[in-house]
């Protein structure tokens, strides 16, 4: 018998991390422990010759079939998204981590410099690659002798523009300084609310707003292109919060992209569980919103184009329901129209060529990589559709295929 194989009894071999179903008996097999040598596992392949995608009611293998494959990959297949890092620091109560721990505890394992410089050669080849993504949860995880040796290499053997996300409080000047002399272009930042009380009482993130100002400062001062990112929507919120949310990022450095989420509670996670014991969330209600589709509320537009209108414009539009008068709300539906289409996108392709140092060789390959998927996202935009009309997606998959999505037994009552 191999190690895979149910013994003549009918004993399901013990594989730590399964759940079994044996004639309808479900056993749960040990914890496996979390793997902390990460080099072990293979590289991750840009385009990998078992990827296959829905196209037209059929299936279509993307690998031999790329021009199909950039049609669907985000950004038009020009960013390269990879890990160096498994874990966060950060145990957020909306967030999938704090479920994680559970089983993988809180420690951040990292993977080799080699390893990941190994991985990115390999995907340099081919050539429609131009940006390196790394979707660490805080890239920053790293220390600075792990940080120093990587840049080196990258800049020797890589040589591509690339993006790094950041929590706040973990900013460190000289490790930026670092990755925005080997190519850092954009940096993504969880900001999630100004308020501290949301911060620390709602979303148990340890994060003063003063460290999100001093990170934004540093950032400002290296010229990487800040993309930071709120959650909105919350019903744990009051329009208090929210109003001292727009005061709060109305003083941080500009120029910056600003980025709302609607708040999902996701099974698992300490929120969702508040959320359901509160009975304000349907448990899965996250199944049948985007994430990026947030309610068109007043508060939440003027949160959205806060970053591109002065100070004192944003301070005047401010305002809770009872103090709103008509000419607010008219004004702030020209701001956020014209904005939206028209400012947003000039600071957009601004900050993104300043990150570039202004060389015109990667302003014309970003340019020429991404004008299509830029193209439909304006025309989403102008049509006031989400990128991926998510919802009716879904809506349509439990039509045709309810069996996805039938009640798991496993699931909690
Ligand atoms: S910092 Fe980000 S990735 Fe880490 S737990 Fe919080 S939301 Fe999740």
């Amino acid at each position: 018998m191999t190690h895979l194989e149910i013994d003549q009894q009918g004993t399901p071999p013990v594989i730590a991390g399964l759940w079994t179903n044996s004639d309808e008996v479900i056993g749960k097999q040990p914890d496996a422990s979390p793997e902390t040598e990460l080099d072990r596992f293979p590289i991750q392949e840009y385009l990998p010759d078992y990827f296959y995608g829905f196209h037209n009611n059929r299936i279509y293998n993307f690998s031999s079939n790329e021009n199909l494959f950039r049609q669907y990959a985000l950004y038009g297949g020009t960013c390269h998204m990879l890990i160096s890092t498994r874990g966060c620091p950060f145990t957020c109560s909306y967030c999938g981590n704090a479920a994680f721990v559970k089983v993988y505890g809180r420690k951040v394992r990292e993977r080799s410099v080699s390893d990941v410089i190994a991985e990115m050669r390999e995907v340099i080849k081919n050539p429609y690659v131009l940006y390196m993504n790394f979707q660490d949860d805080c890239f920053f995880s790293h220390n600075i002798d792990w940080m120093t040796a990587f840049c080196r290499e990258y800049k020797k053997l890589i040589k591509l523009p690339f993006i790094v996300r950041v929590i706040p409080s973990m900013m460190d000047r000289e490790k930026l300084l670092l990755l925005k002399d080997a190519g850092l272009c954009w940096i993504v930042m969880g900001i999630q609310s100004g308020s501290d009380r949301v911060n620390y009482d709602v979303y148990d993130r340890r994060v003063k707003f003063d460290s999100v100002k001093a990170a934004a400062e540093i950032i400002s001062e290296t010229h990487a292109a800040p993309f930071y990112e709120m959650i909105v929507d919350n019903p744990y919120e009051t329009e208090e919060d929210m109003i001292t949310t727009i005061n709060a990022m109305a003083s941080v450095k500009k120029p910056y992209i600003c980025s709302l989420a609607h708040l999902t509670f996701f099974p698992g996670t300490p929120l969702a569980e508040r959320a359901a014991k509160d009975r304000i969330a349907e448990p899965d209600a996250y199944l049948y919103r985007y994430l990026l589709q947030i309610d068109e509320t007043y508060l939440n537009k003027l949160l959205s184009i806060t970053p591109n209108i002065p100070g004192s414009l944003v301070r005047w539009l401010n305002l809770s329901a009872d103090m709103r008068k008509p000419y607010h709300d008219t004004t702030l539906n020209i701001l956020y129209f014209i904005v939206k289409r028209v400012i947003e996108p000039a600071v957009f392709l601004f900050i993104t060529m300043r990150s570039l140092n202004y060389r015109p060789d990667w302003i014309y390959r970003t340019v020429i990589g991404n004008w299509k998927p830029t193209l439909s996202r304006m025309v989403s935009r102008y049509l006031g559709k989400s990128d991926l009309e998510f919802d009716q997606k879904l809506k349509l998959a439990k039509q045709k295929m309810p069996e996805l999505f039938e009640d798991n037994p496993l699931d909690p009552p």
